[in-house]
């Protein structure tokens, strides 16, 4: 069984630090910056042997250079961002297996939000981590990918068994659910998780990991019926 511990850095990043107790092996993944996900791992007396990024964007690579030198940690990060991300180790994509002692991680290709956009799927924990692809009720957005590749995506991340805890970047569920709500205003299901997430956010608290049942039953862009309907509720969201 993995731990996983949230680290939440920048204005709305979620770095995810897993510890894997059996072999002491613990994996960053995006991390935005270096301190303090050091600071972190201190407290648990852990050390970081790897980190995994999802996508080459500052806010998940930032701190891999000086995590890496401060650790000596292998770096893995997708082949084909790997010119944009100087710190990599080993490349991968499609079916790669990356390995945390015993726990095996499965590599996806999820691109969208950026061309080489991977996720890191974990069977035997029921978990997913998946960057800056798919948030609570939300998408990433579309910078370097088509509405067609992002459908692709939630199909295939929807597929998944529904009690996978889905691992986001970002905290932006409350934004995402308002504009959800403007697509479903009817959907009883986001009625009703749009109440326990603004009484989390009026605690402080934070709304992620999701599940793939829950955004099955309330996002929007997982529950667009056609890649047309992505694409103008993708539209209509960058523009909210
Ligand atoms: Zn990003
Ligand atoms: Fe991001």
């Amino acid at each position: 069984m993995i731990e996983v511990v949230r680290i939440p850095v920048l204005s709305d990043n979620y770095v995810w630090l897993v510890h894997e107790p059996d072999s002491g092996e613990t994996t960053v993944i995006d991390p935005a910056v270096a301190d303090p996900v050091l600071a972190e791992v201190v407290k648990h007396g852990w050390q970081i042997t790897q980190i995994w990024n999802t996508h080459w964007h500052p806010d998940h690579t930032g701190g891999n250079a000086a995590i890496k030198a401060a650790t000596g940690c292998t770096v893995t990060a997708p082949a084909a961002e790997a010119g944009r991300i100087p710190t990599l180790d080993r490349a991968v994509g499609e079916g790669d297996i990356v390995c945390l002692g015993e726990i095996e991680a499965e590599v996806i290709e999820v691109p969208a939000h950026t061309a080489g956009h991977i996720a890191y799927l974990l069977p035997s924990e029921c978990a997913a981590f998946v960057g800056d692809t798919l948030f609570a009720m939300g998408c990433g957005r579309l910078f370097e990918g088509t509405p067609a590749q992002m459908h692709a995506n939630m199909q295939r991340l929807a597929a998944l068994p529904p009690d996978t805890l889905v691992y986001c970047a970002h905290e932006y569920t409350l934004a995402n659910g308002r504009f959800a709500l403007t697509v479903e205003p009817d959907n009883r299901a986001l009625v009703e998780r749009m109440a326990e997430v603004e009484a989390l956010r009026a605690r402080g608290e934070a709304t992620v990991p999701t599940t793939i049942a829950l955004e099955r039953a309330t996002n929007p862009f997982m529950r667009a019926g056609s890649v047309e309907e992505l694409a103008k509720r993708r539209a209509a969201k960058d523009a909210f």
